[in-house]
């Protein structure tokens, strides 16, 4: 049985865990054990729906230390105008050349694919490879890069029961579907959050009609508008969304009237202006994928499906009844699973959760830079609030993510180091801003979000207050 002595076992090599061994080894000379029980690294992205794609432009996801994509605007589709989003192959093939050209060059980092980490004894921590073959690692510290529960329909099984000869698909088993010819019975997608919407927006792309897609929403979800979640070229209206948030948060009387006033300057979207969302899980939308999703109109809101059964679907509150041939879209994971905060730095223990939201490679990449300054971990932890998505489940999730957000920013801006790392990290959505600081419209957003920023955090600690 072989033996490793290093300074880190991280396990699992997802975006966080790759993330993260980057930043640190760049940052310092430590030796680690990067583990995951796939073979290659990328983790969940590996067993992705075709046509998903990043949330966020490729110009800040991945490691600090290679591109992913082009940093292209798009100019034509749904997603015109905006920074280009790797689709989930461009992401496993980019995490696989991040290991070759970065990680292993770097003789700092040994990767153990296809090993499960399955415990520790005063052995040391054991990896178990398929095979039953045991490696084991004695580290300083293990950083866990599983923590977030990605949960995906192709791994995870319906949570209702199916009648035999019912028609219940993934988004992946979808694509046959639809790539073997027209279908008589049109579709019904469960699911209220961004797997939905996605193949909501799919289907039509592939011609279906909106009127044959029936969407099963036991929620409505509050999605964030992609406008302002660009970099680069498109740093300016992105630091303009930024003062539209901290404005609304520090003028607002009440929480229901911050929603108003974030969804009044555009920064958070809904499908149904008759619908008040009641969550908000980090998704984003453009205004042409919005409108596009907004032609379908047969929404069925009686909660959660219970059955799927041939000629009829049974849900919470009663009963539709559905087209035989009726293909059904499981979209019920909730991709990022819920994963409670807990400190980020404990005794000999590294657990990576968001720290600015959603944006989990940039907090990752934080969390190993911050671990490789000589801090101690109380001051680690002072700089690495949780931003959690989602945090509660309900719609209070964005006011808490805008709170969160707040905290952190903050703090970041008092310690020079990070400052500079910020300034020549490539994950950093805001690292443009020094290229605009010509341009009046950046000088005014950055005035406000100067002169608004106390009171944005002062004002929804205390909207806030009864959640805690
Ligand atoms: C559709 C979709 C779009 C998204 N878009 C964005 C986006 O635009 N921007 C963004 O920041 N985030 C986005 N996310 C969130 C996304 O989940 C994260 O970016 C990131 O990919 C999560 O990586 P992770 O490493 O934390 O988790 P995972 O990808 O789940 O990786 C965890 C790894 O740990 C391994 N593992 C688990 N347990 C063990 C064990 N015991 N032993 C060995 N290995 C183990 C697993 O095999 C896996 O490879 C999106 C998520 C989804 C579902």
């Amino acid at each position: 049985m072989r033996t490793l002595e290093v300074d880190y076992l991280v396990a699992g090599a997802g975006a966080t865990g790759m993330a993260f061994t980057d930043a640190l080894i760049a940052a310092s000379d430590a030796s680690v054990v990067l583990v995951d029980r796939r073979e290659s690294p990328g983790g969940h992205w590996n067993d992705a729906y075709p046509f998903v794609r990043l949330h966020q432009p490729s110009a800040f996801y991945g490691v600090n230390s290679l591109h992913l994509g082009d940093d292209r605007v798009d100019e034509s589709g749904l997603n015109a105008g905006y920074y280009e989003q790797a689709t989930a192959p461009e992401i496993c093939q980019y995490f696989s050349q991040v290991l070759e050209e970065v990680l292993l060059p770097s003789g700092q980092v040994t990767f153990l694919g296809g090993h499960e980490h399955a415990g520790e004894d005063h052995k040391g921590h054991r990896l178990v490879s398929g095979s039953g073959a045991e490696v084991r690692v004695r580290a300083r510290k293990v950083v866990d890069a599983t923590y977030l529960h990605t949960e995906l329909p192709a791994t995870h099984p319906p949570g209702f029961e199916i009648e035999s000869g019912a028609r219940v698909v993934t988004p992946t088993e979808l694509v046959d579907v639809v790539g073997d010819g027209p279908l008589a019975g049109g579709f019904t997608v469960i699911g209220a959050g961004k797997t939905a919407a996605d193949t909501c927006t799919w289907l039509q792309q592939q011609g279906v009609a909106a009127a044959d897609i029936r969407w099963v929403r036991p929620r409505d979800v509050w999605f964030l508008n992609r406008t302002f979640i660009q970099s680069l070229d498109l740093t300016v209206p992105m630091i303009e969304g930024l003062a539209a948030v901290y404005t609304a948060a520090a003028d607002a009387e009440d929480l229901d009237d911050l929603y108003v006033r974030a969804e009044a300057t555009d920064q958070i979207m809904r499908l149904d202006r008759e619908v008040e969302p009641d969550m908000c899980h980090g998704a984003t939308l453009s205004r042409a994928e919005l409108e596009l999703l907004q032609g379908i109109t047969d929404v069925v809101r009686m909660g959660r499906v219970r059955r799927v059964g041939v000629g009829e679907l049974v849900l919470d509150q009663g009963t539709v009844t559905t087209r035989p041939q009726e293909v059904h879209v499981n979209c019920t994971t909730r991709g990022l699973g819920w994963a409670p905060p807990k400190p980020v730095f404990e005794d000999g223990l590294i657990t990576p959760q968001p720290t600015r939201y959603g944006m989990l490679p940039f907090s990752a990449a934080l969390t190993g830079f911050l671990e490789a300054t000589d801090r101690d971990d109380q001051d680690k932890n002072r700089l690495s609030h949780p931003n959690p998505v989602p945090r509660t489940g309900s719609r209070l999730d964005w006011a808490w993510a805008v709170y969160l957000g707040a905290v952190n920013e903050v703090a970041w801006q008092r310690e020079p180091d990070i400052q500079a790392w910020l300034q020549r990290s490539r994950l950093n959505i805001s690292r443009a801003v020094v290229e605009h600081l010509d341009d009046p419209h950046l000088q005014r957003a950055v005035s406000t979000i100067a002169s608004r920023g106390r009171g944005a955090v002062d004002n929804l600690r205390r909207l806030l207050a009864d959640d805690q």
